[in-house]
């Protein structure tokens, strides 16, 4: 995708664009030092991690490890592809995206997205007026009001009504075939074998989803309790647009959208099954309710919750079906829960779902049960202790077993820790015992952290390697890329990252104007590309450019080295077998000279 868009505007972009300008009108970054900080839009706290680099033009997040250049920061922070992040910054600086090649793919591809949105908002619109207009619209106009939903509440989460029918929307919006293929690629419309189709949604209460800029994306429709709809098959209560171009459900939440128009401060999510519990929850004024779309809850919804607010409550039936399901939403948050987040699991009494439960204790009792909803250490311990009997000892060890892989799970930290220590009540183990668990948690909680890649930890750690020097350098000021000579010469030797480093300064020697986060925007997406963001992450420990310049020649200084050496190696292994030409013989001698002129020097640079 990446590479429709040419290399070389991505460089004049990026060295038009100011990050720091970028994130600040969007996250208010203030200065320090030589950086900007803020409090990270990507996990919840309450003091700043969030470093924005205008040197490196990069940001870095010490609490989460987020990181990435400013077409990066747009992809995360506002949801965007890595076309629409290239062509927001470019509407910023005022800068037109050129498309390369003679297919011009991108701009059809967004062409063809916009004229799916397109379509959607035409559904949502017909739909809505089916449920005003149509003969038979009164039917769900009257279940809404059964269920207690208001007029404005139907209006505020755009409501609709398809109604029966195999063709409806297919003959109201799908007059081309050229229109019917796109109804069919966003799910509205199904084909058949015989390349015939039909109305994916019939005599239903239709809910548009809405994405987080409150385009309609995918619906989401409920059968009519008197339908007369006849299938082959008894229909589906619910049911969803398919996962399309516009819809992933893995990442999609229903009721975000209206609540982040309804609320400014969100103190707390409440997640749940359906999106009629999340329309009938409003109508109670419970206006922080989400569910998701068919499918458990993933990171990337937990992680999406998170960025709005500090708390999230599950809410389930009572039975063991919604206990089962409670503890599946457990598992999946564990790689993404650390303080200063907060998910809690609230039952409701079996029978009920919060539709029902709402109306009969209204909004002050639907609250109240929030407030009995089990913290997610107690439901993780509760949970473990009803598989394992803690009065015995096998049944202590069982319980260590049995939580230990999945407090692995957890990031580092200190919800990690303080989980840790609360098995190590339960499990009754003695000081000994407990401190070697903890030692073992502590063991791993460093091997996370050097993970994030932070300067403390290397610190005082062996010192980098001459290539990850060099290119830390080079991703502090690029422009040293023009002190480094030929860098064909390294391609010799034989260790790791050796090439990406050669990579990097011909690209820089060849564009002396690129910044660093042009640089890495040529690796988005690789290996390479990560492993450089990695390094980039890194402060540096040293911040004037004369200390900057010096490393970054001492690094080179020790690659040449080791490539004479190498070079020396392989002479020295040709004479033994006596097969030196003449010519090679005065390059060994003069690279023995060389060799041994350099150990003196950096003796000498040593002991001072
Ligand atoms: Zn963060």
């Amino acid at each position: 995708m990446a590479g429709r868009i040419p290399h070389t505007f991505i460089d004049e972009l990026m060295t038009r664009v100011d990050i720091v300008e970028v994130i600040d009108s969007r996250v208010p970054l203030k200065k320090a030092g030589r950086e900007y900080t803020a409090c990270c839009p990507f996990h919840n706290e309450k003091t700043p991690s969030f470093t924005v680099s205008p040197n490196k033009q990069f940001y870095h997040c010490f609490g989460c490890g987020e990181h990435g250049t400013a077409v990066g920061f747009l992809m995360e922070y506002e949801h965007l592809s890595f076309p629409e992040a290239v062509e927001e910054l470019a509407r910023q600086v005022g800068l037109e995206v050129p498309y390369e090649g003679p297919t011009h793919t991108e701009p059809q591809q967004r062409q063809r997205n916009d004229n799916l949105y397109d379509l959607l908002a035409q559904s949502d619109r017909y739909y809505r007026r089916q449920l005003r207009q149509h003969p038979q619209g009164s039917r769900a106009v009257d279940y809404l009001k059964q269920r207690g939903l208001s007029g404005e509440i139907a209006a505020e989460f755009g409501l609709g009504f398809a109604p029966p029918g195999w063709d409806n929307l297919q003959r109201e919006l799908g007059s081309t075939a050229e229109r019917q293929e796109q109804l069919i690629t966003t799910g509205m419309l199904i084909r058949k074998d015989d390349g015939k189709s039909y109305d994916r949604f019939r005599d239903r209460i239709m809910f548009p989803i809405r994405d987080r800029r409150g385009r309609t994306i995918a619906f989401g429709g409920r059968i009519l309790p008197d339908s007369q709809e006849s299938g082959a098959k008894e229909p589906a209560k619910y049911l969803n647009s398919p996962e399309t171009p516009l819809f992933h459900k893995g990442q999609e939440l229903y009721g975000l959208y209206e609540t982040r128009q309804a609320l400014r401060d969100i103190p707390r999510l409440l997640v749940v099954e359906g999106y009629m519990d999340v329309v009938a929850l409003a109508q109670f004024d419970i206006r922080y309710a989400v569910a998701t779309l068919g499918t458990a809850t993933t990171q990337e919804h937990l992680n999406r919750l998170f960025r709005v607010t500090p708390e999230v409550v599950f809410c389930f039936d009572g039975d063991r079906a919604g206990r089962d399901a409670a503890w599946r939403a457990l598992n999946n948050a564990l790689p993404i829960m650390r303080e200063g987040r907060q998910i809690r699991f609230m039952f409701l009494p079996e029978g009920d779902d919060p539709d029902t439960r709402v109306r009969a204790v209204e909004k002050a009792g639907f609250e109240a049960d929030i407030e009995t909803a089990l913290n997610f250490s107690d439901f993780f311990f509760q949970h473990l202790g009803k598989l394992a009997d803690t009065s015995s000892i096998d049944g202590r060890a069982q319980l260590v077993e049995q939580a230990r892989p999945l407090l692995k799970l957890l990031p580092p930290g200190v919800f990690r820790h303080m989980m840790t220590e609360q098995l190590a009540r339960l499990a009754r183990l003695e000081t000994a015992e407990l401190e070697s668990l903890l030692a073992r948690a502590d063991q791993s909680v460093a091997v996370g952290k050097t993970n994030q890649g932070h300067t403390a930890q290397h610190q005082g750690r062996k010192p980098l390697s001459p290539v990850r020097m060099a290119l830390l350098r080079l991703l502090y000021r690029p422009e040293l890329a023009q002190l480094a000579g030929a860098p064909q010469r390294f391609t010799d030797l034989d260790i790791p990252g050796v090439n990406l480093l050669v990579e990097v300064l011909e690209i820089l020697q060849e564009n002396p104007k690129l910044n660093s986060s042009a640089l890495l925007e040529r690796w988005r997406g690789t290996e390479n590309g990560s492993h450089l963001e990695k390094l980039a992450s890194w402060e540096p420990e040293v911040t004037t450019n004369e200390s900057l310049e010096q490393e970054f020649s001492g690094a080179l200084a020790q690659l040449d080295q080791q490539r004479l050496q190498h070079r020396c190696d392989f002479l020295l292994a040709r004479s033994n077998q006596g097969e030196l030409t003449p010519e090679e013989k005065r390059e060994l001698q003069e690279l023995f000279a060389t060799l041994n002129r350099d150990k003196r020097q950096n003796a000498v640079k040593n002991r001072e």
